[in-house]
């Protein structure tokens, strides 16, 4: 069992001889480095050894052979005999939203792939199932000796996720590490959320099961919050709240990430989809967070 992380190895897809995907004025390659990088040194700054296959755009086998580069990057996360192997790519193809792969669903890799791509999909939407086994039997997945992930931020070549990964570079970093390190990290150069915030928030809409609310949601610092009261009447979830943290409950579990706006709770939405099996999207085209029970 996977407990706890303490070494791992983040893996910016391609480089040098190859870009990678391009789409939108992007090149793979520039962003996998750079929230590569930024995971990191995230993860270094709370307590894992994080090591990376490159950390400037070149192929890491020092030639141009797919074999011996994708070889290269298996060998430095196996020599080091880190506890995670992290590749970190961005889609092309057709399509919206973020996903992860493993190499099965036994591996030990499902828990943090799972954590890792809902973060990464409260910003980004999902692409269908968030984890999948990896059809193309992954080099890198195959050839690690530890649980091994990896994630499609967005699709390049979607004008919407391309603006979004250029614009939350870091967020995206966050995300990821959040995910790794299981806990929610306090953006940098930002002050601690204060449960009454005044700071500038925008709205958006919210519909469960195709049906909008009649109460809007918010995006601050690039998360989606919701009401939770109107929510959880609505799943026929037992609403609490604690005065004194100003933290909102569902069912009897805490909402973390509680903020309040006009005297009404809000909460992250990936806590509220957690507790109530939502499944989360975003359609960035009309700002509306979705919502959906079952199927997707
Ligand atoms: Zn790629």
């Amino acid at each position: 069992m996977l407990d706890k992380i303490k070494t791992i190895c983040i893996d910016p897809g391609h480089g040098g001889y190859d870009p990678g995907a391009c789409g939108n004025g992007l090149r793979e390659a520039d962003l996998t480095m750079a929230i590569s990088l930024e995971v990191s040194r995230i993860l270094g700054v709370n307590g894992i050894t994080a090591i990376m296959t490159r950390t400037k755009d070149v192929s890491p086998s020092g030639d141009s052979n797919l074999g011996h580069e994708l070889q290269a990057r298996c060998d430095i996360a196996n020599r080091a005999k880190v506890d995670f192997f992290l590749s970190v790519h961005i889609n092309a193809g057709g399509g919206h939203g973020a996903e992860i792969l493993v190499h099965n669903m036994n591996s030990q890799a499902v828990p943090v792939a799972t954590r890792i791509v809902n973060r990464v999909g409260s910003l980004m939407g999902l692409h269908g199932e968030p984890v999948k086994v990896s059809d193309r039997n992954l080099y890198v997945l195959r050839a690690t000796n530890m649980p091994a992930a990896l994630v499609e931020v967005g699709f390049i070549d979607s004008a919407g996720d391309a603006a979004k990964i250029k614009a939350n570079v870091r967020l995206i970093a966050r995300l990821i590490a959040e995910g790794i390190l299981n806990k929610s990290l306090v953006p940098q150069n930002a002050a601690p959320a204060p449960a009454h915030t005044t700071e500038s928030v925008h709205t958006c809409k919210v519909k469960i099961n195709g049906q909008q609310l009649p109460l809007p949601g918010y995006l601050r610092g690039g998360k989606s919050y919701l009401p939770v009261r109107l929510i959880g009447g609505l799943s026929g979830a037992g609403v609490g709240w604690d005065d004194k943290a100003h933290r909102a409950s569902l069912d009897g579990k805490v909402l973390e990430d509680t903020i309040l706006i006009e005297s009404t709770g809000y909460a992250w939405t990936w806590d509220i989809a957690q507790v109530l099996g939502f499944k989360i999207g975003w359609d960035a085209d009309t700002g509306t967070v979705l919502l959906t029970k079952g199927g997707c």
